[in-house]
């Protein structure tokens, strides 16, 4: 998507430990506008797969979230980062470790909002080494849902996440894909 990647040229920082910070736009202050745009591409994509319901997870998630079920109509369920680890029988819950922050949350579901006939796209802000998706296709397992596969607004292609995905039969769908980012430098796919 050539709006998204010539935004991340021109506001993008990247930050010690292959971290690109974007929060001028997509996860502190948000460009409405961009993530309208973003929300339209996912929709797009994915309008022939019968989509039910979109899943992410707290709080970068949301946003890009949100704009794609207002495109395909749909509902949008986040999982949250609870606070204690007490079991609970009406959530579905998984651990995430956090790429950028450097701890494990147990994140979770409540099961009546996924239900065994729905078919979800999984949307998330940044891919890196995939254990956000990998917790939330956890959920997915867990509820018996059928995931359509995993929309991404910006893939870190040289971590773990992106081939993980693929080998695992999973539709994945990135709208900027960043091949490097040695040397302060934001490197593109194909560039
Ligand atoms: P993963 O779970 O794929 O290892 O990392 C993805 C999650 O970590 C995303 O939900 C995102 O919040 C965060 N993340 C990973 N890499 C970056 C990055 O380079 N920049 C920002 N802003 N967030 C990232």
């Amino acid at each position: 998507m050539e709006l998204l990647k010539q935004r991340i040229r021109e506001d993008g920082v990247v930050l010690p430990g292959n971290v690109l910070k974007v929060n001028s736009f997509l996860n502190h202050q948000i460009d409405a506008d961009l993530m309208f745009a973003v929300g339209e591409e996912f929709a797009r994509l994915f309008k022939e797969s019968g989509i039910t319901r979109i899943l992410t997870v707290e709080a970068s998630g949301i946003a890009p979230a949100i704009m794609t079920g207002l495109a395909l109509h749909v509902s949008v369920l986040f999982a949250r980062k609870a606070k204690s680890s007490t079991l609970n029988d009406d959530l579905y819950t998984a651990e995430v470790y956090s790429y950028t922050k450097k701890v494990t949350n147990r994140v979770s579901v409540d099961k009546k909002f996924l239900k065994a006939d729905d078919k979800v796209l999984i949307i998330d802000d940044f891919l890196a080494n995939g254990q956000a998706v990998k917790g939330l296709l956890e959920i997915c397992r867990q509820a018996n849902v059928e995931v359509a596969g995993v929309g991404i607004v910006v893939e870190k292609s040289f971590q773990d996440g992106a081939s993980w995905i693929k080998q695992h039969g999973v539709r994945l769908e990135s709208l900027a894909k960043i091949a490097s980012l040695a040397d302060n430098k934001v490197v593109f796919e194909g560039e």
